[in-house]
């Protein structure tokens, strides 16, 4: 047994056999008579006895006071990565790096990290030479899309409150600051969040400002290297939203901060009172939200508007829709008896004469709908007005989001086209396991396994091939690949979603029918996991962060998402030409095309692949976000919850494999002709003869012999901090 003093650094494992416990990080107290006590990092205080004690190990030095290239611990473990982002933490400090990957802890606190100093700090710097920070993330994409003369983008991961978005600013912001033209489309790109927010963010229980979608953005720079444009995709609104919230969260933001700023002669106007007199903002008995500020918030977006070149008219009206849709949610439907035959019928109220006057449709509008008025049940009618409010909301939401790309998006011209150059910011959902898990989770869930292929294949799969290709010294690292589970949801034959999509398009399809499809397809499928018995409606997916059970009742008509022959009928009969522009498309097609219209899978499964296909060009870089707590607070640190996010990031493998590996690498010609400069009297590449043997020649000289870079077959491996190191000395030059 080792012998321990006081003040030592111990792994302390407390042995509960729970699957996210690690051993935990402690320090010696006392020494008394072949006991010792220690204190651990949550403030435990333990007795034991050394001599026997198979549950402490001592901590290496490098454990002690933290790292901020995780490659560089010693104790390399899920216990060593844990304690390091603990203590960093604790001291307000959120960033760290495993290589050029950063990991970043939510502080659920504003910290003086984000100043126009701090942007100025860590302008054109190399990664590594200061602290770890979003902005040298930010900055080397930037650099790296001039050096390289390559599109870049940055995969932002994480649960839902991370931080996913909160970062997607702060890059921006970087950007948009050195790209230092002050300029009137930076300000565009800019203002474009606060509108997005306000129409697809939401308080939920796991974060105030919850996206309820995803979203891609394109930063576009000319060869000066300034912002010339940017074009934003957005993926899968949250729709249900907007008629029903769960207990303590809120409806879109932009309910809230239109009935708290807007003027009372408008109000007026559109009828409006206060949120708690709206159905459709009350089902979660929130309307406030500690923190945000739905006045100021209201101001903020209209001049948002302003920039991106909404006009007065366009304000009104998406006004006029937002009253319109809280003032249909508190319609009221009763039943009646007609020759013996049950129907219901709309309660004629203010809301419905307020709520027919906006839209300019007439009183009777639903009186040729069969689902609404004169529909089987009152419960029936509410929930097909639900479905046609939600699906206004939806094109709606997608309106603003191309008036904003008008905007601020310039095609590029012949000319620039060539030297253009893109930074890619992806912002989307993270995974999702609720205790009901229902279609948007699956589909949620699928965009995170393609990603997390994307980061395996980038960072395990192409790295260790290039390795074997180049013929280096390199011992294979094994790693969890998830590319089975993504084949089973997606990409064989007869797969999950395209056999759902085959039963919606099926006319006697049902949840039924589909779910015996996923059975007898699936059921031997290692990944699947079918119903318990013929009762139970849910069944199961390994995916690489856990098994998820999904509640197969509402799929098909959730994939269907067929606009309701309703609405189509309400567009129709409607004089309001807002709304016929918003249903522009629908309304253009005929009933026929619309039935067979792209079911909401393959729409979003083709937007996938469009979305892969373009990072695949892009180099990556990756921030992966951690929530530390769940309950929003500063300086709370749960320990299981940040293991389980850190496992199935698979933080553990890529730590083991950028240690090992040499993410950087340049051909011989690249190398030489980057890095000649650094040893007086080398020719360019193109009149040299033994471009492989100059290379040899530079890198001995410049990093030393023994430092661990390799010279393979048709390139040079280096790592991070060589890369850094020459980079500097080539600055210097
Ligand atoms: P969702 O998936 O629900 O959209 P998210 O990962 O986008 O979640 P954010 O909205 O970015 O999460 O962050 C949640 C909250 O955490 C923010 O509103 C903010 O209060 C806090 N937060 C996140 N990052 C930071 C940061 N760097 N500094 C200070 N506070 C932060
Ligand atoms: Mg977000």
């Amino acid at each position: 047994m080792f012998f321990l003093m006081q003040g030592d650094y111990v792994w302390l494992d407390l042995k509960t056999g729970r699957e996210f416990v690690v051993p935990v990080g402690a320090v010696v107290k006392l020494c008394d008579s072949g006991q010792i006590q220690v204190l651990d990092d949550e403030g435990r205080e333990h007795w034991i006895f050394p001599q026997n004690a198979t549950n402490i190990k001592p901590m290496h030095p490098t454990s002690i006071h933290g790292v901020e290239d995780m490659i560089r611990l010693g104790d390399l473990n899920e216990a060593g990565i844990l304690r390091n982002l603990l203590i960093r933490y604790n001291e307000h400090v959120i960033y760290t790096y495993t290589g050029s990957i950063l990991v970043a802890v939510n502080p659920y606190q504003l910290l003086p990290i984000y100043t126009p100093d701090q942007i100025r700090l860590y302008t054109n710097r190399k990664i590594g030479e200061m602290p770890p920070h979003i902005f040298a993330i930010a900055d080397n994409c930037y650099f790296n899309m001039q050096r390289n003369n390559k599109d870049q983008c940055c995969i932002i991961s994480g649960e839902s409150g991370a931080g996913k978005t909160e970062s997607t600013k702060l890059i921006l912001q970087f950007l948009a600051a050195i790209s230092g033209q002050h300029s009137w489309i930076e300000q565009q790109v800019l203002e474009a969040t606060p509108i997005l927010e306000a129409f697809g963010n939401a308080k939920t229980i796991r974060n105030d400002n919850s996206s309820r979608f995803g979203k891609y953005i394109d930063i576009h720079f000319n060869k000066r290297g300034a912002i010339e444009g940017a074009k934003i995709e957005q993926y899968l609104l949250e729709k249900s939203r907007v008629c029903r919230q769960a207990a303590d969260e809120r409806n879109y933001h932009i309910f809230y901060c239109m009935l708290k700023g807007m003027g009372p002669e408008m109000k007026a106007k559109l009828g409006l009172g206060l949120a708690r007199d709206y159905c459709y903002l009350t089902a979660g008995n929130c309307t406030e939200c500690d923190g945000r500020d739905d006045l100021a918030d209201y101001s903020s977006i209209l001049s948002a508007m302003k920039v991106l070149m909404f006009s007065e008219t366009e304000n009104v009206e998406i006004s006029k829709l937002l009253a319109a849709i809280l003032h249909m949610g508190n319609l009221r439907f009763e039943a009646r008896t007609y020759d013996n035959l049950d129907a219901c019928v709309v309660v004629r109220s203010p809301d419905l004469v307020t709520a027919a006057s906006l839209m300019e449709v007439c009183l009777d509008i639903f009186s040729s709908s069969n689902s609404i008025d004169g529909g089987e049940s009152p419960q029936i009618s509410l929930l097909t007005l639900c479905f046609i409010m939600q699906g206004i909301y939806g094109r709606l939401f997608v309106w603003i989001v191309d008036k904003i790309n008008a905007a601020i998006y310039r095609p590029p011209s012949c000319e620039s086209s060539v030297i253009r150059r893109s930074i890619g910011l992806l912002d989307i959902f993270g995974f999702e396991n609720f205790i009901v898990n229902s279609f948007e989770q699956l589909c949620i869930n699928f965009a995170n396994e393609n990603l997390q292929q994307f980061f395996v294949r980038h960072v395990f799969k192409l790295e260790q091939e290039e390795y074997n290709l180049e013929d280096i010294n390199w011992q294979h690292i094994e790693f969890t690949d998830n590319q089975e589970a993504l084949d089973m949801i997606a990409n064989k034959p007869m797969n999950i979603i395209s056999l759902i999509d085959e039963e919606s398009k099926f006319p006697k399809g049902t949840d039924a029918t589909m779910l015996y499809k996923l059975n007898s397809q699936h059921k031997l499928n290692t990944n699947y996991i079918p119903p318990k018995n013929s009762y139970e409606t849910q069944f199961g997916i390994q995916h690489f962060a856990g098994v998820v059970h999904y509640e197969s009742r509402g799929f098909l008509e959730k994939n269907r998402d067929s606009l309701h022959t309703d609405i189509i009928q309400l567009v129709h009969s409607s004089k309001n030409k807002f709304i016929k522009q918003i249903f522009q498309a629908d309304v253009a097609m005929g009933v026929e095309t619309r039935k067979r219209s792209p079911t909401l899978s393959s729409q979003f499964k083709r937007s996938l692949e469009m979305l892969m296909r373009t990072l695949s060009v892009c180099q990556p870089f990756f921030v992966r976000c951690i929530k530390p707590n769940e309950f929003k607070k500063p300086l709370l640190f749960d320990r299981e919850l940040c293991i389980r996010q850190l496992r199935y990031s698979g933080m553990m493998e890529t730590i083991r494999i950028r240690r090992a590996g040499y993410p950087i690498r340049y051909s011989f010609a690249e190398f030489v002709d980057r890095y000649r400069v650094l040893m007086p009297g080398i020719k360019p590449a193109h009149i040299q003869d033994d471009l492989k043997g100059t290379c040899q020649q530079i890198v001995s000289a410049r990093l030393g012999k023994q430092e661990d870079w390799q010279i393979g077959k048709t390139k040079i491996f280096l790592k991070d901090h060589h890369d850094m190191q020459l980079e500097i000395e080539r600055d210097k030059a």
